[in-house]
């Protein structure tokens, strides 16, 4: 049995490792302190401040907890700014900051049954209580899931949503009050006028993780290690509108109050968690409350097996004692309370066998090598198929055809081969190269120099084109409802779509003549196409394809482009028309004016612009009729002539669920655009909440365009509503 003490910087250590490190002697210890130190910080800056961390978090758990137990068995070695005194990562300045009335801590670790027994031992010596199972009623705790996201800190005054940070380094975080208005579960007005600080965690939805992965891999740009990172890079956004498009969420913890007479109006986590679901706050009803040690253990598992079907991530459970007077008289050490705990899940790996490995042709023409594997169950599924990126991936974890191998699953969704194991070689395996040619069109495979990726270079290679034309009118891109993949296959195959423009071209009839359509359906996708051809430009230069540009990218290079070739008083198709002629003669040197687009992305841009196809494209879609709708131009804020509802005015009316009346009102301002009383001929549009009542009435009389909450955020956002 693991011994589990609390170590001489208050984090739970095994006794053993403390011994283990007392073996090493105090220059031993000291020489290894100075390995470990830099590479926790290293990987610290990776994880909390580019969120694209280069370990997985056991490895990172095994360096943190080797270094507690050197400062263990030697104190003298413990300095005031060991990882092991801090929590998280300093602001980076890109935001505002905001001082946390009362720290925000990190939580212990435990990995395993016995040392989640010692917390409880350490809890009990702690409150003069006998060992469990005596005095159980004396002490019960609250085990929640422990989520993996972004912590955040979220100040409500008088019931309004006044200011959210992140946890920063504990003492300071970063102010992304924007940001969090665009998370909807979180309430803007409380059901009470109360004034109170509410922690909890911001997450990314796994299937939301796997979706912008996707996007992001297909547009040749860094995928995301795990839903955490890119649930934090999403929120640590500049722009609030791509936060908006990433479908983030919430559950809230803990609540701070901070009322007239500064006294709780709760007194223990259980009451608190009830009192923030009466508020308006998400809470997480998948937790357990009223439990001893053994109900604790129970709990966790339950939840070791059924997190997978979970439809967010969680790595752990997190236990805490329940009453606020025994919390209190605990307190807490360094960098955690000692009235709680994360109890960690292992992580899930299993062996199989890597039976091939087959490139695939993407929609950029990148070839991307696939693991074809033995089916095996991992985190709750059977996986048999897993990217490996590129060729240097493969050498890199030393992967040959025929090998075992480690599988696991990052962040619990996307299959992820670790390593081979090269002992269990049998001397039959091969070493895989990329073809020479591409595996459906023949053409001979290029790789760039100083590039990863190998790619085939014909643009009309069949299997880029059909996914080409999928993001082309996928959600991201025109948003071409009904345009599924059985439909665009069938498409291309009968050669009713040849380029992108000939979506605009299709009759009626041609659509009629797909298999399993009828003259209804084919007139509702008719409608959609129609529908889709004016789209913001933004959307547009997203549906292209460009290399290295995903949603983000695109919003800036629209804003770039309307500043250089300005819209006003001329009509939409005409400045499309323009820009279109335009864009093929731009250069990498005017590009770099494009804020955070670094000279290689620069580079691709105009190679992707310049090159004769592109110009074919633009033109094609100016021929059938496609409208890019140009951004309104953003300036310095305070301007309240130019945002994206510059010259409209908007009218609000029922109840909302993210903005109360003045949030609202306020929003649309922020946005160029004009906030109004009551409905008339010149209203642009009315935004009608819940229970709307007369307004609504009277708009629809007059014909005034009606929008519901998410085609107001739409509008606010520069997009259609
Ligand atoms: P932590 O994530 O282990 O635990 C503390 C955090 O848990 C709190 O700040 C809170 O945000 C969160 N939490 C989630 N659900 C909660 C709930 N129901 N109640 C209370 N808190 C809840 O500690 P940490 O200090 O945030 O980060 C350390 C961890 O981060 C490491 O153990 C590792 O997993 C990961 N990390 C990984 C790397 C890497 O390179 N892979 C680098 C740094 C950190």
């Amino acid at each position: 049995m693991t011994e589990s003490i609390e170590g001489a910087v208050g984090l739970p250590v095994a006794a053993e490792a403390v011994e283990a490190a007392r073996t090493l002697g105090e220059a031993g210890a000291l020489a290894r302190r100075d390995e470990l130190v830099p590479a926790i910080r290293r990987a610290n800056e990776q994880y909390y401040v580019a969120d694209a961390p280069a370990l997985t978090d056991a490895e990172y758990d095994r360096l943190m907890r080797e270094l507690v137990a050197i400062e263990t068995a030697f104190p003298g070695l413990v300095t005031a700014d060991s990882p092991t005194q801090r929590v998280g990562a300093a602001p980076t300045g890109a935001f505002g900051e905001v001082v946390h009335g009362r720290p925000m801590l990190s939580l212990g670790n435990v990995f395993d049954e016995d040392e989640l027994r010692g917390f409880d031992a350490r809890v009990r010596r702690g409150l003069g209580l006998a060992p469990a199972p005596e005095d159980a009623p004396e002490l019960r705790y609250v085990a929640e899931l422990k989520i993996d996201g972004l912590a955040i800190s979220l100040r409500y005054e008088r019931g309004r949503f006044v200011q959210g940070a992140t946890r920063g380094d504990g003492t300071t975080g970063e102010d992304v009050t924007a940001n969090l208005k665009t998370v909807s579960v979180l309430p803007a007005r409380l059901r009470e006028p109360v004034s109170v600080e509410v922690r909890g965690e911001v997450y990314m939805p796994k299937a939301e993780f796997a979706r912008i992965n996707a996007e992001r891999e297909e547009a040749g740009l860094p995928t995301y290690a795990n839903p955490r990172n890119s649930g934090a890079g999403s929120l640590r956004q500049q722009d609030a509108r791509v936060t908006a498009s990433r479908r983030l969420s919430s559950w809230s913890y803990q609540l701070i109050e901070d009322g007239a007479d500064g006294r709780p109006s709760v007194a223990s986590q259980s009451e608190a968690l009830a009192r923030l679901s009466a508020l308006g706050f998400p809470v997480n009803p998948d937790r357990s409350e009223s439990l001893d040690i053994d109900g604790v253990i129970a709990f966790l598992e339950t939840w070791s097996e059924k997190r997978h079907d979970l439809p967010y991530e969680t790595d752990g459970v997190v236990v805490k004692v329940d009453r606020y007077d025994q919390q209190a008289r605990l307190g807490m050490v360094a960098r955690a309370p000692r009235w709680a705990i994360a109890y960690k899940f292992p992580p899930e790996q299993v062996e199989t066998v890597l039976e091939d490995i087959v490139p695939y042709v993407g929609r950029t023409g990148t070839l991307t090598p696939v693991a074809h594997m033995r089916p095996a169950k991992v985190a709750g599924s059977t996986v048999a198929r897993a990217t490996l990126h590129n060729l240097d991936e493969v050498r890199r974890k030393d992967l040959r055809i025929g090998d075992w191998i480690v599988l696991q699953k990052a962040g619990d969704v996307i299959p992820e081969v670790v390593r081979s194991i090269p002992e269990r070689r049998t001397g039959a395996e091969r070493e895989f190269d990329m073809p020479a040619a591409c595996p459906v069109c023949g053409t001979a495979v290029v790789r760039d120099e100083g590039a990863v990726r190998h790619y085939c270079p014909n643009p009309q290679c069949p299997a880029r084109l059909s996914q080409e034309f999928a993001h082309f009118a996928g959600r991201g891109g025109m948003d071409i409802e009904g345009a599924g993949w059985a439909v665009l296959e069938q498409l291309l195959e009968r050669g009713l779509v040849r380029t992108r423009g000939d979506f605009y071209r299709l009759s009626v009839d041609d659509l009629e003549s797909l298999d399993r359509f009828a003259r209804k359906s084919a007139e509702n996708l008719k409608a959609s196409i129609d529908k889709s051809r004016r789209r913001p430009l933004a959307r547009v230069l997203n549906s292209l394809g460009i290399p290295q540009v995903g949603e983000s990218t695109a919003i800036d290079l629209a804003s770039w482009v309307v500043s250089r070739w300005p819209a006003e008083g001329i009509e939409a198709g005409e400045w499309f028309g323009t820009v279109a002629r335009e864009l093929p003669s731009v250069t990498a040197q005017e590009l770099r004016e494009v804020p955070g687009i670094g000279p290689v992305v620069a580079a691709a841009i105009a190679r992707y612009f310049a090159a004769p196809e592109t110009a074919a494209v633009l033109s094609d879609l100016v021929d059938a009729g496609v409208v890019a709708v140009p951004p309104a131009v953003r300036v310095a804020p305070g301007n309240g002539d130019t945002g994206p509802l510059a010259g409209k005015t908007l009218v609000v009316t029922g109840s909302l669920a993210g903005f109360d009346r003045a949030q609202a009102e306020e929003a649309i301002r922020a946005a160029g655009g004009k906030a109004a009383g009551s409905v008339s001929r010149n209203t642009s549009y009315l935004v009608a909440g819940e229970s709307a009542g007369s307004k609504l009435a009277r708009a629809t009389e007059l014909g005034v365009p009606v929008v519901d909450e998410d085609g107001f955020r739409r509008l606010l956002a520069g997009d259609e509503p």
